[in-house]
Formats: C-alpha cells, structure tokens, sequence
C-alpha cells in the first residue's frame, strides 16, 4: 500500500519530530509547513552577534522519554551537553540558590519566610483540594500555605497569566506548580543532597548552538530521509476533504509564491484556535465562538548586549515577586558554558503580556529601559550601556486556564475528533502547558498510531489520556 501523504502544520519539536519518525518508519510521506525562517517554534533559536540565542530560558529536562533521549543524543553527538543548573530566586529582597539547597534555604532564607513556612506546614492537617472552590490561589493555598502562595505563587501568577489567581483554574496550580505540595517541595529540597539525589535531579541538557539546535536535528533528519520540508511556508487557509477518500487541500503562501497542498492527513501544531479560524467552511458557529474563550498569554523576549564576559555567573535569575515587571532572566552564554563569544554577553529577560496591549505595543528601547529599571531595582544593575538592545514577540507563550476553560476547549476538541483525518497536538494544539520532551513524545505517539495506512483513533485517544497527566518542568 502507498505511504498515506501526511500535511504537518508547524515546525516546532511536535512537527518535525512527527516529520522525523513518519520518515524514518515510512509510515506516512510528510511534507511539513513552517512560517518561520527556522525550525523548533518557541524552543527555537537565531544567532546574534555570534551568539546563539533562545526565545527564554530553554533546558532539555532528564525527565525526557528514554526512548526520545537516545534519539536526540543520536542526533546532536557531542554537541548535547550535560549541565548542572545554576540560578536563583529573588524572593523578598534575598536570593534563594536554584534548584533549592537546604543550607544555602537556612543562611539566605528570609526569617519571616521561613517561620511562616513552617506554621503553615504544621497547621496543614489534610491534604488535597481546597475548600474555596477549585481555582488556583486557593489549590496553592491548601496545598503549599499563605506565606508561600501571598509572598511568592499568587503574585507570580498574576505576572504570567495576566489574570487574578482567583480566576484561575486549580488546574493551572496542578499542572504548572511542580513542587504542587509540601511533600513535593521537601522531596525537591533533598534531592540536592547526596544520597537522596534522584538521577539528573539537579542538572539538564543543553545543545551547543542553542536549544532550537533538537528541533533543527530533527527537521534535517527528516528532510534526509526524504521528509518535504519546507521553511518560511505559511498556511493561511485550509479546505476540508469534499468526500470519505477526498484529500484535504491546504492553501500556503511564502516568499517565492503560492501553492495548494494534497494529503490524506492533516497533522496540525499551531494553536488549536487558528486551526478552527484557518477553515474556508464547515466549521460550525459554536466552534469558532469557544475558538473566542480560549486565550493564550503572550510574550516579549527582550536581549541586551553588553561588553563583559560576563553578567553574573547563574545560567537563571527568577523574579516571583510584583516589583518587577519581568519574571525571568537568562544569560544564554552560561547555558552551553562554551565561553565564547569573548568579551561579550547578551542577556535575555520575559517579560509576559497580552497581545496588543501597552507592553506589546512598547518599543525596543523602552523596554530596555524597562528591564534595566527592574535589574537596579534588584540589586543588579547593568555594568555598562548596551550594546544593542532587540526584541523577539510570541504570541503563544502560555495558555491560560481560565475558570471554565474546559467547556470552550472541550467543544473544540470534539469539533477536532469529528472531522476524519485530522489531527491536533503539541504545546499549542492540545493547549497544554507542555515541555519540549512532552511535545516529541506527543509527535511519536502520533506515528505510533499510524498503522498500515490508517489512523488508529481509539490508540490516540488512550494516548491522550496519558497526555493529560504531564506536569510542566521549571
Ligand atoms: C518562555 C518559555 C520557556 C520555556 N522553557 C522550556 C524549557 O526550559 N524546557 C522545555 O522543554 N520546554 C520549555 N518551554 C516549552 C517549549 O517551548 C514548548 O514545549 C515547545 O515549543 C512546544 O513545541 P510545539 O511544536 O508543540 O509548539 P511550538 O513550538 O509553538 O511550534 C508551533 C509552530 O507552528 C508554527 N506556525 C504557527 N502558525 C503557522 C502557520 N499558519 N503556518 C505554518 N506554521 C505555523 C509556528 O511558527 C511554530 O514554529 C518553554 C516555553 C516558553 C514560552
């Protein structure tokens, strides 16, 4: 039997490993569509000043699927290294070493802090839900106290999501928060001390030209093995299949042209709600009004060049609290820890934002202002003037769980399994707060249950459910 012809719409990890593995296995003939001018998404990379850069903190987590992990190390060699983290927390004016270390907790820890802690730990009789309904400050609340969740959970919340935690799902706590208990945040204290350090706790893996390097690997693969892969492609409209054996025709557009793709299987990657959007017809009124209610939190990654070796020397610094704007800063030299390019270093800091409003619309060199602003008011003020101050925008950063976020998602799940021969997955189509490991297990999972031609749907729908329990790694 010919190899169905399967249409994969965006490049990052959950596309061109599907692109990769239907190849390989000669399960399907991919052709894969991505808009961009490189391959991995938001865990892509570009170069800048002889520097590779990543859209924020990227790390390849230990927790990756053995099976994936032997793959990637196939693909990248020596160029994947093994590293040991090295941030910190800002929490109420201190810095807290990251990943936690019990001793480093018990000389920086602030007093206040820590005895609020330890009240809340002793006071908490059961654990489980809460009791103030299922949202996310009140799941934070039971299961990690007041001190923790007012001082650093519920503003956190408030800066990545846009929204007050109490309009947040306790899903969005379950999934997101994985020291999501007291048991859960001593278990990760102690995994720093030996002899109660699980395998990898502690350390991640880094590609030596960037994290968007896994993505890359893969997509060249693919087109090796004789994958159709094609960069700078964008779909912009989509016609469903005009009969049982009708193919789907996929309308897209690049630099060079025009073009209406042919396949058996649409495999689709970018946010579920463009999908529905992107249809010419057939899709029902409810469907693109429930497209309306599920919302994506989006992201500036705004980089500063400056003329030192070196800013400080943590991969990460994570702001919890409100007085910043930002909630995260990396500087991506010490992530590959190559030491080059010498003499200079660029820093990268996220700073969420909803699509559109006063941050979005802000210019690159206010939001330089912006960061510097909140690294003084830190106690980190920039050594010298930048170099070169850019931006990069995504979109889709986050998906936000609202309160009743399953109802508009659920109805835009089924519209999906309704139609034959289409396919939603990865980070943006199943709307999940999902890594890059997750998102290739995701696109393996897909090939798995691409047998002799055919689609095995009762398989992916047991797939989902495993899906459906991945919890997010910091
Ligand atoms: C700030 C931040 C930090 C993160 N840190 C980590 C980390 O440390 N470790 C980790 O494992 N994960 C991390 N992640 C998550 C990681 O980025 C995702 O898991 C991964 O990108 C998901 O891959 P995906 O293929 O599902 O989706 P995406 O990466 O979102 O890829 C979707 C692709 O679709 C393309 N596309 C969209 N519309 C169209 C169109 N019309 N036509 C063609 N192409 C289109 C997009 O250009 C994009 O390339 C982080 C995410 C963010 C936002």
């Amino acid at each position: 039997m010919a190899e169905p012809r399967v249409l994969i719409l965006g490049g990052g990890p959950a596309g061109v490993g599907a692109a990769r593995e239907l190849a390989r296995r000669g399960h399907g003939h991919a052709t894969l569509l991505e808009a961009a001018a490189h391959y991995g998404g938001n865990a892509g990379s570009f170069e800048f000043g002889g520097q590779w850069l990543d859209y924020g903190s990227h790390r390849l987590h230990p927790a990756t699927d053995p099976a994936i992990m032997a793959d990637i190390r196939a693909l990248l060699g020596a160029d994947l290294k093994d590293r040991p983290r090295h941030g910190r927390i800002r929490l109420l004016g201190k810095w807290i070493h990251f990943p936690l270390k019990p001793v480093d907790l018990l000389l920086r820890l602030d007093k206040r802090f820590a005895v609020g802690t330890l009240r809340d730990m002793v006071a908490k009789k059961l654990p489980g839900r809460a009791s103030d309904g299922d949202t996310f400050e009140s799941v934070i609340r039971a299961n990690l106290g007041s001190t923790i969740a007012e001082e650093f959970y519920l503003p956190y919340a408030v800066k990545l999501w846009g929204r007050d935690p109490k309009e947040l799902s306790g899903v969005q706590a379950r999934k997101r928060v994985a020291a999501g208990s007291f048991g859960k945040l001593v278990r990760k204290v102690l995994s720093a001390v030996p002899g109660f350090k699980p395998p990898g706790a502690g350390r991640f893996f880094y590609p030596v030209r960037g994290f968007g390097q896994i993505s890359e690997a893969y997509a060249a693969d693919a087109a090796r093995l004789g994958a159709d892969m094609r960069l700078g492609w964008r779909m912009t409209r989509i016609e469903m299949p005009a009969g049982e054996r009708a193919p789907w025709r996929v309308h897209a557009a690049s630099a060079s042209g025009s073009e209406v793709l042919e396949a058996e299987y649409l495999w689709s990657t970018i946010p579920v709600t463009l999908l529905a959007r992107a249809m010419a017809s057939g899709v029902p009124a409810e469907v693109l009004a429930a497209a309306e209610r599920v919302t994506y939190r989006s992201m500036i990654l705004i980089y500063l060049q400056l003329s030192v070796e070196q800013f400080t020397e943590y991969d990460a610094h994570y702001f919890p609290g409100a007085n910043t704007r930002i909630t995260r800063l990396s500087e991506p030299k010490n992530y590959s820890a190559l030491g080059r390019p010498k003499g200079t270093t660029i820093l990268c800091a996220e700073l969420p934002c909803a699509l559109g409003d006063d941050v979005w619309s802000m210019s690159d060199a206010e939001l330089g202002r912006l960061l510097a602003d909140d690294l003084a008011g830190c106690g980190l003020p920039l050594p010298v003037q930048p170099t070169a101050v850019f931006t990069r925008r995504l979109p889709q950063a986050y998906p936000i769980y609202l309160m009743g976020y399953e109802e508009p998602l659920a109805r835009l799940e089924r519209w999906v399994e309704s139609v034959p021969r289409l396919l939603s997955y990865g980070r943006q189509g199943l709307f999940q707060h999902d890594n890059t490991h997750h998102a290739l297990a995701m696109a393996y999972g897909a090939v798995d249950c691409m047998q002799s031609g055919a689609f095995d749907a009762a398989r992916w729908s047991e797939l989902r459910k495993v899906y459906a329990k991945h919890v997010v790694e910091d």
